[in-house]
């Protein structure tokens, strides 16, 4: 049951929280935390989100909707394809060092267009558009280690993305410290467009 007041302050406190909104998205038992008058009220001076996540910005993956949440809770960082790139690394690293927020969750889903566009291309199929080649550089490392570990189909593929992205963000040294240091746990999950429900494919030791 939310407690209004109560704010995860640990990484395994905002994972629990994270899946038990979950577990209502997919249940029909949502309970619109957080999304009234007096929480727009409470939070106009400061916010403390309780998680950073960083996902697809595929339109049927809006994580305070997918995770049950409101105002304030989530500080939410998306790309086409969860691909990273300076800006996405500083926003990360805000929302953590800056906001406190002791998890990050990289969120990767089924049917991904960005994965799709990205095995086309290593097939010898044009991208659905010339622009995209800055998706499609950033998301083929991981199909090709997909292909190393002999993964054909696209959605592992996709959970191997979710990996890879949390490498590049672990390596990034402030967010590093800040998990070596215990304040901060990274987690990967993937999101079934079907069903809503979300898995948790990867994740470090969670303090
Ligand atoms: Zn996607």
């Amino acid at each position: 049951m939310i407690e209004p007041d109560h704010r995860p302050g640990t990484p395994a406190e905002a994972l629990a929280e994270l899946l038990a909104g979950n577990h209502r998205f997919v249940t029909g038992g949502r309970l619109h935390p957080h999304q009234d008058a007096e929480r727009r009220a409470a939070l106009a001076e400061a916010q403390r989100p309780f998680a950073v996540v960083f996902g697809c910005s595929d339109s049927r993956l809006a994580a305070e909707i997918i995770f049950d949440r409101g105002l304030g809770d989530l500080f939410v960082v998306r790309t086409a394809g969860h691909i990273v790139g300076p800006e996405v690394l500083a926003s990360i690293e805000y929302g953590v060092t800056v906001l406190g927020a002791p998890l990050v969750v990289v969120l990767g889903h089924d049917s991904c267009g960005a994965i799709r566009a990205t095995f086309d291309a290593m097939t010898g199929n044009p991208p659905p558009a010339p622009g995209l080649s800055a998706i499609i550089d950033r998301v083929l490392p991981s199909l090709r280690a997909a292909n190393v570990q002999q993964i054909t189909d696209l959605d592992e593929a996709a959970a191997v993305h979710v990996q890879r992205t949390i490498d590049q963000i672990t390596q990034h040294t402030t967010l590093a410290e800040a998990v070596t240091a215990g304040q901060c746990a990274t987690v990967g999950m993937t999101y079934r467009l079907a069903d809503g429900h979300v898995t948790v494919t990867a994740s470090v030791t969670i303090p």
